[in-house]
């Protein structure tokens, strides 16, 4: 028996689901994964093991649930706690919240992988002590997660930074962009699958003088000049598979002052701009460290009340 407070914490992936124990330190004791199959096969592995670790180390003070969209996250909608429509079979409309708060008997809360990523960043990793935080993250999708007084933020529905409409790269006038809804919004301009829908490569395959690097950089600064002017976050972090390429940041950081033509002061400087746009500290775990922190802040909540 562990005898800290222990917190359960579910990350469900578009191809994978992970699950795991961790204390309120944010350090995990036990974690596994397994295949994203349909929610019941999917979950009756992630319960098993917690119903598992609760008999090795003792019980759960709730259990945090981080996933992919569309979730129905405003407690007065019906559906609640449930997914919306989602081209993943047999998780529309699926009751991910209820499903695991009733097998497990423990207070549970749920947020998008994205939220709960910055939550964790904002808790244990590159957005420690800093308020408000954006994280953006840079994959399949492009997906934006922001942290105002501690909490992710929620509204009429959750931010969706990803579909802001750039500017147009003058590189980049004829191609028509892949997002389904938008066509060329960031997503559909600068994912991982528009770079290769694009240039019929990933960065990684590109040679540094190739404009695909140009182009990437400058739709990611108009999206960080976009964050600035609306949210006035303390720092902006970046996670996503795209962003491993690092050498994306000091460009992003240029098209960044580039955009804001000199309008906020506090990021004039080559070293303010460097200690703003960052890459996230927390990868590849920050959605189950996100899902942890979802639980451990949900216990304190209800402590405080
Ligand atoms: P997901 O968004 O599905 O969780 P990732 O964040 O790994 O997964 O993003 C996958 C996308 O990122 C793919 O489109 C891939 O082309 C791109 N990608 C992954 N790793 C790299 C890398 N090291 N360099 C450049 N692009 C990458
Ligand atoms: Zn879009």
């Amino acid at each position: 028996m562990t005898h800290a407070p222990l917190f359960g914490a579910i990350e469900t992936g578009g191809t994978k689901t992970v699950f795991a124990i961790g204390t309120a330190d944010g350090e995990l004791i036990a974690c596994e994964r397994c295949p994203t199959a349909d929610p019941a096969a999917t979950l009756a592995i992630a319960l098993a093991f917690l119903h598992d670790a609760v008999r090795q180390h003792g019980p759960l003070q709730g259990v945090g649930i981080a996933s992919f969209g569309p979730l129905h996250l405003d407690p007065r909608h019906p559906s609640f706690g449930h997914l919306g429509s989602t081209p993943k079979p047999g998780w529309s409309g699926f009751d991910l919240l209820g499903t695991v708060q009733g097998q497990l008997g423990v207070a549970a809360v749920l947020d998008t992988d994205v939220n709960a990523a910055a939550l964790a960043e904002q808790c244990w990793g590159a957005g420690r002590g800093l308020d408000p935080v954006v994280y953006v993250t840079v994959g399949t999708g492009i997906g934006g997660g922001v942290m105002v007084h501690g909490r992710p933020l929620h509204g009429l529905m959750h931010a969706e930074l990803g579909h802001l409409r750039p500017r147009r790269h003058r590189e980049d006038m004829d191609f028509a962009g892949i997002c389904p809804f938008h066509g060329d919004c960031l997503e559909g301009l600068a994912s991982g699958p528009a770079i290769i829908a694009r240039h019929g490569a990933s960065l990684s395959e590109l040679p540094a003088e190739h404009p695909a690097w140009r182009i990437q950089a400058d739709y990611l600064g108009q999206l960080c000049a976009q964050i600035t002017l609306s949210l006035s976050p303390q720092r902006i972090i970046f996670g996503g598979g795209v962003m491993q390429q690092t050498a994306l940041f000091d460009p992003i950081r240029a098209r960044l002052q580039y955009w804001l033509g000199g309008y906020v002061g506090a990021l004039d400087s080559a070293d303010a701009v460097r200690n703003y746009v960052v890459p996230a500290q927390l990868e590849p775990n920050a959605g189950i460290l996100g899902a942890l922190a979802l639980a451990i802040d949900s216990a304190l909540c209800r402590r405080d009340r």
